[in-house]
């Protein structure tokens, strides 16, 4: 049997023509299907669409969360509800092209864990939404060493991955890194993903600030790193500006000591704030892991 993983926030418009697409992929084979829907606190009637739906003979699961737990929290959801295998991961906002699907069964039939689906090339886009992710992307790289360019959430899983990223014990979860992490055979499939067909993106640019700063925090000790750093050659700067303070005093010439005194104050001044700041932003991390807290709450369910 194959899963698809379908995390949905107010696709009510997109619901039918997706499923329907999916039915078809799913007829045109000899293959068992499950989707396992999980509506992550819409506003509008995803929900009453997914309880109406029928598509038969894909066996649906509906899981509806008590309210917004965000994406990853729904992808996670939807793995662990998910019995087949492989598991597929997909958007429900009609980005994702159902077409594909076939492809990327088959390359899990030829070996593959992961088989990934990536941009070919990236749809219009906000100029503002462009800078900000290539921003992201650039530090992402640099600091984990993992490219995420053209990754995408759109991905097939084989059971040995689902269950791999279900026995991570962390919470704050970035599951497009993660796989990543991972390093398990992997095959790529490009795609052109489709401009959103109905409805709007709800990453709002907060959203999408917060959930880069989180995915980086939570991937690599890199901020910290740099901050030891600038403290390092801060000190540097600092033992010359002191070295050549005391020559003025023991030569005589003592008079511009104010301003170095400045200097020293301010670099290190900062130097500390911004370590404080940082030790602040892991030890958060560890809070929040700490907690325990579940990483989402059902509402309700249904099985047809
Ligand atoms: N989504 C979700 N919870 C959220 C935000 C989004 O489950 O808090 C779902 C959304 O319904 C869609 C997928 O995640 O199926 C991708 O969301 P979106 O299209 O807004 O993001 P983008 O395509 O810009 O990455
Ligand atoms: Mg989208």
């Amino acid at each position: 049997m194959i899963s698809l993983v379908i995390p949905l926030k107010d696709e009510s418009s997109s619901l039918e023509k997706l499923f329907k697409d999916i039915k078809t992929i799913a007829q045109s084979g000899q293959n068992k299907w499950e989707i396992i829907a999980v509506d992550d606190g819409s506003q509008d009637d995803t929900w009453q669409k997914l309880q109406q739906i029928n598509i038969t003979p894909i066996h649906l699961k509906g899981i509806k969360f008590s309210r917004n737990f965000g994406k990853e929290a729904a992808i996670y959801a939807g793995l662990s509800e998910a019995t087949g295998n492989p598991v597929i991961v997909m958007d429900g906002d009609g980005q994702h092209p159902p077409s594909i699907l076939p492809e990327m069964i088959k390359k899990w039939q030829e070996g593959a864990l992961i088989v990934e689906a990536v941009k070919s090339k990236r749809p219009p886009e906000p100029f503002w939404k462009k800078i900000c992710t290539a921003f992201f992307y650039f530090i992402f790289e640099h600091s984990t060493g993992l490219d995420l360019r053209t990754a995408t959430d759109f991905k097939l899983l084989d059971r040995k991955v689902v269950q791999a990223y279900l026995n991570l014990p962390e919470r704050n979860r970035f599951f497009r890194g993660l796989i990543k992490w991972f390093n398990f055979p992997s095959q790529t499939i490009p795609f052109n993903p489709a401009s959103r067909t109905e409805g709007i993106s709800s990453w709002s640019f907060t959203k999408l600030v917060s959930f880069a700063w989180s995915s980086i925090i939570s991937f690599s000790v890199w901020p910290l790193r740099t901050l030891m750093i600038i403290g390092i050659l801060g000190v540097l700067a600092s033992i010359g500006l002191l070295s050549q303070t005391l020559y003025s005093k023991i030569f005589g010439n003592a008079a511009p000591g104010f301003s170095t005194i400045i200097i020293l104050q301010t670099l290190l001044g900062s130097a500390i704030l911004l370590g404080l700041g940082l030790i602040g932003e892991y030890l958060s991390r560890v809070y929040e892991e700490i907690k325990g807290r579940p990483l989402y709450v059902i509402l309700e369910q249904i099985e047809k």
